[in-house]
């Protein structure tokens, strides 16, 4: 996703093993990106033009006069089917325009208002007040506009509407909405002092550079756990499509499903489920008007058109474009267009500009961060004040790591990025400016290289955007979360901080910006450390070091490494195996003997892997029956699964912790408070002995927990879950968790309660599972 599909990879590396040995030595030996550049994007020919063309036709971007038809059947069959929430965004997709501003191609007047009904009845379902509310007043006001409609059917619409109105009011007594929480939460959320050097970091941190670590922030003074560090609004982010195989891969011509593209803004991230769909193409969707009009101003009026190619070509290439559309509004603007075309005419610029094109000029494709130049700041990326911020000039000065790049790979960046020049071109997009003087290279080539630079920049410094879902949010079910890639973005500062597997920040976001917290205390003088995905609680430290040598180029040297490799052979504890017969840890690599002095047990490794791998497969027809709302069976073969663990698997084993969240989960499903308590209880442990008592996964299992005790009536239990559970997610996310909230509101709910008969068939108030 973030790279080109595969096809078009593979034609490209075809492409390279076909080429003369000496233009691959040319490429491969090029010394500036601009050189790798010039020479790939003469290799570029019509036919690989054509053939990604066609690659990027089987992205359907362009709006189709018959969708929207389609659209509606399909969403009124998830209307009958309770599925409120694919209905409305299958109701919001049918809008070739958007209602406010135009009519519905294609679909019968007389319907439209039916059909937003609909969708506002599924909104208000859903308890989304505000996008209920919005459609609501659109209904309103387009019906006051049609004299079209007759009395009756008139009267019907208000009827319909008075209720829908009633039944949202109901709702909001019920439910208060986040959004307008979030927003505020963006703004209250303050850094502990002002930063002069880095203005989005706290003044707890400094920027420091030494020749072994590169740039990288330490502390000014002592951080307790939960402090803010850094929090940064992306320079640019790119919505993550979600999965969507190219159209030939699908049977019907619509794609119904639900993905990222349907829930998000494209524009802020903000998950919303009444999209406003760009005029142009049936990608870009937003939460809002004002979303669509700033993307629009700032980058989609460009990549409208490109849709499809930007689809097959990668999020890198996507976000790459779109980094150098954004630069040429910043206050510094018009970098690319200034080297060329007005690099002479410096009376004019003001210093900061200045230094940008001398940076652009510089630094295009040259790898050295010390350049001796004397207007050079002392640390890369900042401005001449020596203050780095969030801008492109810093982005610029992320490093690419050229030569750590295969010279394929290279060739793979250079011909995408050549490619999507040249439609750029085609479509009007880059207009050659009447200034560039003769023989100065073209304008349009160092967009081209730029944007190579941060394609190559991307594979060391593109930062996940993630949010916590949460599934299994059926009535009474125990909610699970999951964190899910949403987009990826750019963030020059958070760039500068350096890798650990077993880091001391968390890192969060709501909408686009990301914040950093301290997850553990940081002594004054200690480096602020980030996990770059590796983490130790996910990997043995062999697969993180191979995965950071590939991605990052480097090999970690970090506490967590250190201590693993001088630590015995055993494993971490969440895959160690025990002995059959004194339940002993087992040791050794082949062939696994018991730990303990005195027993002979011993067992080849592949023997126990085969039981394990058994193991699982009876674990998970286990959830299947639990998906297909069948608890007892579940329950019966998992705690088979458990009989059969104990005989070879550590009582801390992954696996045995997830067994025992499926039965809390499956007992949730039969009401079963307590049981359902008692087996999430044993999960934590496992929890808490592979990430740690104030993990981020701890937090996530005690908000579970306190979601049974609650239902439960446990109120001594569940308050005082509640408490370990917020006092967990306020160091990694601050006051504005969704899941604090709800902590919070469960916590008023239970100290509000009248004081309740005692007797095991009071049932809970369920408010939060529906
Ligand atoms: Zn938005
Ligand atoms: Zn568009
Ligand atoms: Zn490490
Ligand atoms: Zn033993």
């Amino acid at each position: 996703m973030d790279l080109p599909v595969d096809e078009w990879k593979s034609y490209v590396f075809q492409k390279w093993s076909l080429l003369p040995k000496s233009t691959q030595v040319t490429i491969s030996t090029a010394e500036t990106l601009s050189d790798i550049f010039l020479h790939s994007s003469l290799l570029l020919q019509p036919e690989d033009e054509m053939f990604l063309q066609n690659l990027s036709r089987g992205y359907l971007v362009e709006k189709d006069p018959n969708a929207p038809l389609f659209y509606r059947e399909e969403g009124n069959k998830k209307f009958q089917q309770k599925d409120y929430m694919g209905a409305t965004v299958l109701y919001s997709k049918m809008c070739l325009k958007d209602i406010m501003s135009a009519q519905m191609h294609g679909y019968p007047e007389r319907l439209q208002p039916k059909m937003m009904l609909r969708k506002a009845e599924c909104l208000v379902t859903l308890g989304r007040r505000q996008e209920a509310s919005q459609t609501i007043s659109d209904l309103e006001s387009s019906f006051a506009a049609k004299p079209t409609l007759t009395a009756a059917q008139f009267q019907i619409l208000q009827t319909n509407l008075c209720r829908l109105k009633m039944k949202a009011q109901e709702k909001e007594s019920l439910t208060e909405t986040f959004p307008a929480a979030l927003t505020k939460a963006l703004e209250d959320m303050d850094l502990k002092g002002e930063n002069g050097q880095v203005p989005s970091a706290s003044s707890s941190v400094s920027l420091r550079t030494d020749p072994l670590r590169g740039r990288y922030l330490v502390a000014t003074k002592d951080i307790l756990p939960g402090e803010l560090l850094v929090k940064e609004d992306a320079f640019v982010s790119v919505l993550h499509p979600g999965e969507m195989p190219p159209l030939c891969h699908l049977e019907s011509k619509w794609d119904t499903r639900v993905t990222n593209g349907d829930l998000y803004c494209h524009r802020c991230l903000d998950h919303t489920l009444a999209t406003v769909p760009c005029d142009g193409c049936s990608y870009a969707k937003y939460c809002s008007h004002d979303c669509m009009q700033q993307a629009w101003d700032l980058y989609h009026s460009v990549e409208c058109s490109l849709g499809g190619l930007l689809l097959t070509l990668g999020v890198f290439c996507h976000i790459a474009l779109r980094s150098t559309l954004v630069a040429r509004f910043e206050d510094a603007s018009k970098v690319i267009r200034k080297l060329c075309g007005e690099i002479r005419n410096r009376d004019t610029c003001s210093p900061e500009r200045e230094t940008l094109v001398q940076t652009l000029t510089c630094d295009l494709g040259g790898e050295s961060e010390n350049k001796g130049k004397m207007l050079e700041p002392p640390v890369p990326g900042c401005d001449l004040n020596g203050k780095y911020e969030s801008n492109y000039n810093a982005v610029f000065h992320l490093l690419p790591h050229t030569g750590n790049h295969s010279p394929e790979h290279r060739f793979l960046c250079a011909l995408s990025v050549s490619a999507l020049c040249r439609r750029l071109e085609a479509a009007g997009c880059y207009k050659p400016a009447a200034a560039v003087p003769p023989g100065s290279g073209s304008e349009l080539d160092v967009w081209g290289v730029a944007m190579l630079k941060h394609v190559l920049q991307l594979h060391c410094n593109a930062q996940a955007i993630t949010t916590i879902q949460h599934t299994g949010s059926k009535e009474n079910s125990v909610t699970n979360s999951r964190q899910v890639r949403l987009a990826t973005g750019i963030f020059p500062v958070i760039s500068l901080l350096n890798h650990s597997c077993s880091p001391n920040t968390s890192v969060s976001f709501i909408s686009t910006v990301a914040t950093v917290r301290a997850s553990q205390q940081i002594g004054k003088g200690q480096e602020i450390l980030h996990c770059y995905g590796p983490h130790q609680s996910r990997m043995r430290a062999a697969e993180r070091q191979q995965k950071l040598r590939s991605q990052y180029f480097f090999d970690c040297s970090c506490a967590a490494c250190q201590n693993e490799k001088h630590s015995a052979a055993t494993g971490p504890r969440w895959e160690a195996f025990c002995c059959r017969s004194c339940g002993a840890l087992m040791q050794g690599d082949d062939v696994l003997i018991c730990g303990s002095t005195s027993c002979t047990e011993s067992v080849s490794r592949d023997h126990l892997i085969s039981r394990l791998q058994d193991l699982q497969q009876q674990v998970g027809m286990a959830r299947k029956l639990l998906r297909n709302d069948k608890p007892e069976g579940a329950i019966q073969l998992l705690l088979g699964c458990q009989r059969d663990a104990q005989s070879f698997l550590s009582g801390e084993h992954s696996l045995v912790g997830e067994m025992e969240d499926d039965l809390a989960q499956a007992y949730a499903a039969l009401g079963d408070w307590q049981k359902s308590a008692t087996h999430l209880q044993k999960s934590l442990q496992v929890v808490e002995v592979r990430h740690g008592p104030s993990s981020v996964e701890m937090g996530h299992e005690l908000f579970k927990l306190a979601q049974l005790f609650f239902n439960g009536f446990a109120i001594p239990e569940a308050l005082n879950t509640i408490q370990k559970a917020e006092k967990v997610l306020m160091v990694h996310y601050g006051p504005w968790n969704d899941e604090i909230q709800e902590l919070q509101k469960m916590k008023s709910c239970l100290l509000d309660l009248p004081p309740i008969p005692a007797g095991p068939s009071v049932q809970g108030p369920n408010v939060f599972f529906q």
